[in-house]
């Protein structure tokens, strides 16, 4: 990462690792503007509603397009106009649509009006070079889960220049900063997967894309009027695929029975009352409700047979 070792602890996941880091620089560093995304991952978003109810930071949220990008300019008239001490809250990468920003300008952008820059890393670490001196950000977090390691351990990158205070007390354990008995397995399974993943990096992503690129053709000869959320380029994340199907009756089902084949994808959408309603990424580059969206991932052991299986599958259940 290019961080020295004084400016990493591990936490129980990146979701502690973003509330701590947001939290703290509003309670340490005199944060009283974020301006953020409407895409984020609920640790951001729900983070930033609670500052936003109970401190007197304001949540400034920019738009994004149909493909989920932000729009520099917006960005930048919003740090040039800010008044008050500003941090800027943008992820690497999108979860559920893949959708990736350009972290090195907006770091640009930070430097330039010296405002701070946290970023949700997560679907990117371990897939992509990561460097924080580089990309400027002084807060940065990642998960171990994300890049095979094991479940419950994260990391928070916090930049020597914007040390915060401790979020958790008790016992002097991670340099004061984190209380609490190390998770040493944790640590070290994170450490080796991090290890492998960087070592492996070129390779795992000329593989997923192969298998990304196969699904995608399987998927549009298969379903007339199949589509996907986000962009098609390499400004997506390679190993996240969100799928927009037809309106179709079994379309409320799909999940389910794609568990029940064996195939585990994620529902882009969240259940209310029995109504199945686009999640709030999708609502936010104005997805087609009646249309149902899936999120498939690859990984570097996801098999060219899987995806055949899986699109044959996933075709015959809504045709
Ligand atoms: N941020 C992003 C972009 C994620 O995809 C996730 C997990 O799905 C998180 C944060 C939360 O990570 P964790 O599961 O370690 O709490």
């Amino acid at each position: 990462l290019n961080a020295s070792v004084g400016e990493i602890f591990f936490t129980s996941s990146a979701t502690e690792a973003n509330n701590m880091m947001l939290k703290n620089a509003v309670q340490d560093l005199g944060i009283r503007h974020i301006i953020t995304s409407p895409t984020e991952h609920h640790c951001v978003l729900h983070s930033l509603d609670y500052l936003a109810r109970n401190t007197s930071c304001t949540i400034d949220y920019l738009t994004v397009s149909p493909q989920g990008k932000i729009d520099m300019h917006q960005l930048e008239e919003k740090i040039s106009k800010a008044d008050q001490k500003t941090l800027v809250s943008i992820m690497f990468g999108n979860n559920e649509i893949g959708t990736m920003h350009d972290i090195q300008k907006i770091g640009e952008l930070c430097r330039k009006h010296q405002v701070l820059f946290h970023c949700d890393a997560v679907q990117v670490l371990g897939n992509y070079p990561v460097d924080v001196q580089s990309l400027g950000v002084h807060f940065l977090s990642g998960s171990a889960h994300k890049f095979h390691g094991p479940k419950g351990i994260g990391l928070a990158y916090i930049s020597s220049d914007t040390m915060l205070t401790p979020f958790i007390h008790g016992g002097a354990q991670e340099r004061n900063m984190r209380a609490g008995t190390e998770n040493v397995a944790g640590i070290a399974g994170l450490a080796t997967a991090l290890d492998w993943s960087v070592a492996k990096m070129a390779e795992n992503h000329r593989h997923i894309l192969e298998i990304k690129h196969a699904f995608i053709e399987a998927l549009k000869h298969k379903i007339t009027g199949v589509d996907f959320n986000g962009s098609e380029d390499a400004t997506t994340l390679a190993h996240i695929l969100s799928v927009s199907f037809p309106p179709h009756p079994a379309g409320d089902l799909l999940v389910m029975n794609l568990d029940i084949a064996g195939i585990s994808a994620s529902s882009g959408s969240a259940c209310s009352s029995g109504i199945e309603t686009d999640s709030h990424v999708l609502q936010a580059i104005g997805h087609d409700s009646r249309r149902r969206t899936i999120r498939f991932s690859f990984s570097p052991f996801t098999s060219l047979e899987e995806i055949a299986f899986a699109s044959e599958k996933i075709a015959a259940l809504v045709t």
